[in-house]
């Protein structure tokens, strides 16, 4: 403990300047938080947590360009030379009374005082700026280097006081790729009740964080483990024995996470995430014994979507995260045939939208690959991307817009404007989507004229 030091030339020049300032005036910086901990393991961090025992009032006051952003915790942000660096100074909570929020924050006037506030020993790391030396009181360095996920002290009573640090356990276990000490995993349990409490929004934040991360099952496993998964996403909770005999050799809570580490694999965004862990939430509800003894899960996608609307909405995700993820799940379960006529391919593209076709072939992937539990090469999805591909590069016929005819032009024709109109010109989309040779403005109108005089 105490002697390591971080090799000077890791450190980026732009801290070393910052230093410089803070020195200047007489203050105190050290490099905290993730950032340290991504040094010792190796890695390149992106983000750049000071701490000073210099007040925020000073720190506005060393730098032309600072926001207040989170003031009343002691946090502003410095913009320096194209960088933002959160710098909080030295703090010490004194009690969550709520599991939540800490009720107060007091500065503190050492940056061991304030490290030993922090959650985890690995993160419980400063590194002083600008030489470089590490100030580690728990080993964090130690942990980082047997891959282990230790609280800085009991984890009961660090659990108690905020009860997003449970899941932060299981997060970066997942990101990491770290090891969860035992008594960690054993202590959970009791303190659900003070997770259940803590704000959707920083929830959420963790759950992305564990989907974003190279497996995320195993973030989901392990918080089935400590039974974290039950009471904050009971939907999935559900799927566990789920059996389903056919193709699928895994349950539906197994499949689901698979489906999340393809979907990792391939890089998948966000909504591509949350569609592959919740796109069979609707299993246990929609699943029947057929005549033959067969598990049947009839128009489960609907039921899927359904529910994954009402869990997202729970968690405060965007409504554009919302809708594309929901879209996905409702879509997912396409069969492509070669006998796909060109106008079925062209509705394929305007039912899933030519800008979700990527996501949504993503998803079918990680579907397939976490139903067959390996990757499925070459890529089954090929014949209908080949042809998906070719509608889109012939003739445009997939929404009003590539009509050769507009409202005007039935207008001048003597077709009022109203809900007729409306419905003659859907037609005309329809028409031509079976028939792009169609989409001529000589064409369309006389077609136009003629429904036109019919509904008359
Ligand atoms: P990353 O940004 O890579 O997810 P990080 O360790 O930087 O990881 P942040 O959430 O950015 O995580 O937090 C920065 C630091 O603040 C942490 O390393 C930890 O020292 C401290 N910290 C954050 N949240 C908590 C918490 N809920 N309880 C105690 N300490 C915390
Ligand atoms: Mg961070």
């Amino acid at each position: 403990m105490g002697s390591v030091s971080i090799q000077p030339h890791l450190i980026p020049p732009l801290l070393k300047e910052v230093a410089a300032t803070f020195l200047s005036h007489g203050k105190q910086v050290f490099l905290v938080g993730g950032a340290v901990r991504d040094l010792l393991r190796g890695k390149e961090a992106t983000d750049w947590d000071l701490a000073t025992d210099a007040q925020p009032e000073a720190v506005i006051a060393m730098f032309r360009r600072v926001i207040p952003t989170g003031i009343k915790h002691g946090t502003v942000t410095v913009h320096f030379k194209g960088h933002a660096l959160e710098v909080t100074t030295f703090r010490t909570e004194s009690s969550y009374s709520d599991g939540r929020h800490p009720d107060t924050v007091y500065y503190a006037a050492t940056i061991e005082e304030d490290l030993s506030r922090r959650d985890f020993t690995m993160n419980a790391l400063a590194l002083e700026l600008p030489r470089g030396r590490l100030i580690d009181p728990f080993d964090g360095a130690g942990d980082v280097r047997r891959r282990l996920i230790r609280c800085v002290g009991n984890p009961a009573e660090r659990f108690v006081e905020d009860g997003l640090r449970t899941l932060r356990a299981v997060r970066f276990a997942a990101q990491l790729g770290f090891e969860v000490e035992s008594s960690i995993i054993e202590t959970i349990p009791r303190f659900l009740s003070v997770t259940a409490k803590v704000a959707p929004e920083r929830i959420r934040d963790e759950l992305d964080k564990i989907l974003a991360s190279p497996q995320p099952s195993r973030g989901f496993l392990l918080m089935e483990q400590t039974r974290l998964l039950e009471p904050l996403l009971p939907e999935l909770a559900l799927c566990r024995g789920i059996e389903q005999k056919g193709f699928h050799r895994f349950d539906v809570l197994d499949h689901s996470l698979l489906a999340c580490d393809f979907a990792a694999q391939e890089s998948a965004p966000l909504s591509v995430r949350l569609a592959a862990l919740l796109h069979d939430i609707g299993k246990p509800h929609t699943r029947r014994l057929d005549e033959t003894g067969v598990w049947t899960f009839y128009r489960h996608e609907h039921e899927s979507a359904r529910l994954s609307r009402n869990l997202l909405s729970r968690f405060r995700y965007p409504n554009t995260v919302i809708d594309g993820t929901v879209h996905l799940i409702k879509e997912h379960m396409f069969h492509y045939e070669e006998s796909w006529s060109d106008g079925a391919i062209r509705r394929f593209i305007i039912r899933v939208g030519e800008e979700n076709l990527d996501a949504l072939y993503k998803l079918r992937r990680a579907d397939a690959y976490a139903t067959a539990g390996r990757e499925l090469l070459p890529d089954f999805l090929l014949p209908l991307i080949t042809r998906v591909d070719a509608a889109l590069a012939g003739t445009r016929a997939f929404s009003l817009k590539d009509l050769m005819v507009s409202g005007k032009d039935l207008m001048a024709i003597g077709i009022k404007p109203g809900p007729r109109m409306g419905i003659i010109l859907s037609e005309l989309l329809e028409t031509v989507v079976d028939d792009p040779e169609l989409n001529t403005r000589e064409k369309l109108l006389e077609i136009a004229d003629n429904m036109d005089k019919r509904s008359r």
